[in-house]
């Protein structure tokens, strides 16, 4: 909400950016020919290029859409997010038709793996360290954008049901200190969060669970974010003091995260520093 770390990319047509043209530019189709691009490739049924032997390449995908691309594709004009191939098709993007990017190797066809049936709700025993059994049966999910400490966006090109392919996602339980503070010591503590949060999420596949409420008032996603080490981002948080539990509405974790909150207090981390000018930092009361 407060800092935005990826300068947008010109308009929805892509065609205001300012300086010279580059080759991508000239390389840019106008959506009719586009659309006769794609007609012209599903009538022909070509399909694209199988790469043998290669390293894992890097290919683009958008916030929104459910397809990979080569560099330089017509639809990577708004955002352009890398990706090694291989995890791109995990997470259940498919090759672009007007592209044709190259297919992962092995047997499963990118794009064949069938969305989870519903956001999986995580045990008590797993809110700290979840086991790689329990992340396979969570659906994945490219962390596209880091708001604050606590907001992300999400991608989940093959989403589960009741959920979108782009997400704003509230992190269960914790709450960051607000950038719009007054205070420029909070100020400065936001802006740490946010950066801890980015440094491990952003541009990261991670895994989501949910709990007793899917939604927040303003439609956001509520989870909890694991990333593939087993880690929850939501009780690294507080344990760094980067948040506090956030206990206004009841989850699952609601002790433990008061715990990891208690600790990171004890040990003077992040927001409960006390060598600062104005602090130690009181937690807004809920
Ligand atoms: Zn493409």
């Amino acid at each position: 909400m407060h800092v935005s770390y990826r300068i947008p990319a010109a308009s929805a047509t892509g065609f205001e950016r300012c300086g010279p043209a580059s080759p991508e530019l000239s390389r840019r189709l106008p959506p009719v020919l586009v659309l006769a691009v794609i007609a012209l490739l599903a009538a022909n049924g070509l399909r694209p290029a199988r790469a043998l032997g290669a390293p894992a390449a890097t290919v683009y995908v958008t916030e929104t859409g459910r397809s990979y691309h080569r560099d330089g594709c017509p639809y990577l004009q708004r955002t352009r997010l890398p990706l090694p191939l291989p995890e791109a098709a995990a997470l259940g993007y498919a090759p672009c038709a007007v592209c044709l990017p190259p297919l992962p190797p092995g047997d499963a066809p990118p794009g064949s793996r069938p969305p989870p049936a519903a956001l999986f709700r995580v045990d008590l025993a797993g809110v700290t360290r979840c086991e790689p059994g329990e992340l396979d049966r969570m659906p994945r999910a490219l962390v596209v954008r880091c708001v604050d400490g606590d907001t992300i966006y999400v991608a989940l090109p093959r989403p589960p049901e009741g959920l979108g392919t782009r997400e704003r996602l509230r992190l269960i339980g914790v709450d960051s200190p607000e950038a719009r503070q007054e205070s420029p010591t909070v100020r400065q503590l936001a802006l740490a969060a946010s950066e801890f949060t980015r440094r491990r999420l952003e541009g990261r596949i991670v895994h989501l669970a949910g709990d007793w409420q899917r939604r927040d008032r303003y439609g956001r996603l509520l989870a909890y974010v694991y990333l593939p080490d087993g880690s929850c981002h939501n009780a690294e948080l507080l344990r760094e003091g980067f948040a506090h539990a956030y206990t206004r509405f009841p989850f699952q974790f609601l002790e433990e995260f008061r715990a990891l909150e208690a600790a990171a207090r004890r040990q003077g981390r992040g927001l409960w520093a006390t060598d600062g000018p104005e602090k130690p930092y009181r937690a807004p009361v809920r």
